[in-house]
């Protein structure tokens, strides 16, 4: 607990809050289709699931789980 950041966090790289984010879980991913079988390490896996992201929403939440998945746009692979 002695390690809380805090909130002014001048220039920061970019990449320090993946870890500590208090907010629904959500993974960012560069394929339309994902699956999603919840967090075995924390006791909540559920049976797999295939989501589609909706390209005109960008992301999805899994039904099971609630954790969203979020298409890096710029990364994104085309399934061809
Ligand atoms: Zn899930």
């Amino acid at each position: 607990m002695s390690e809380f950041v805090p909130p002014e966090n001048p220039l920061s790289t970019g990449e320090s809050s993946a870890v500590a984010h208090p907010a629904p879980e959500t993974e960012t991913v560069t394929t339309w289709k994902v699956a999603c079988a919840g967090d075995e390490s924390r006791g909540l896996g559920h049976p797999k699931v295939w989501l589609k992201i909706s390209p005109e929403m960008g992301f999805v939440d899994c039904g099971y789980c609630d954790k969203r998945f979020v298409i890096d746009a710029e990364n994104v692979h085309d399934e061809h």
